[in-house]
């Protein structure tokens, strides 16, 4: 399975009109429910999930900012008796 940032963007560019097709066919045609649709969804995430290993990738933590909100800011700050603002800059507020 690709990791690789730059693939995985040219790989979504290269089916952005495929995954679109197949979003209106299960939106607007698809016949199964949504339970069953929830359910094959699940199937197929747990499949795709058990190959994944997120400690070998970690572009969500080079690539994706937390966002915290002002409450939790301050909850961050309290527990490691930091000021808040340590906490604001992380979060790229
Ligand atoms: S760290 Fe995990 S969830 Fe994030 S991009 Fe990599 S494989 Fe996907």
């Amino acid at each position: 399975m690709a990791v690789d940032l730059i693939q995985i963007r040219a790989l979504a560019e290269r089916k952005e009109e495929e995954n679109w097709k197949f979003r209106q066919f299960v939106k607007f045609e698809c016949k199964l429910d949504e339970k069953e649709i929830d359910r094959q969804v699940w199937e197929a995430t747990k499949r795709v999930w058990a190959g994944i290993d997120c400690t070998a990738c970690a572009n969500c933590c080079r690539e994706v900012r937390p966002t915290f909100s002002e409450e939790e800011v301050n909850r961050l700050a309290a527990l490691r008796n930091d000021a808040p603002a340590v906490y604001w800059y992380l979060s790229g507020a």
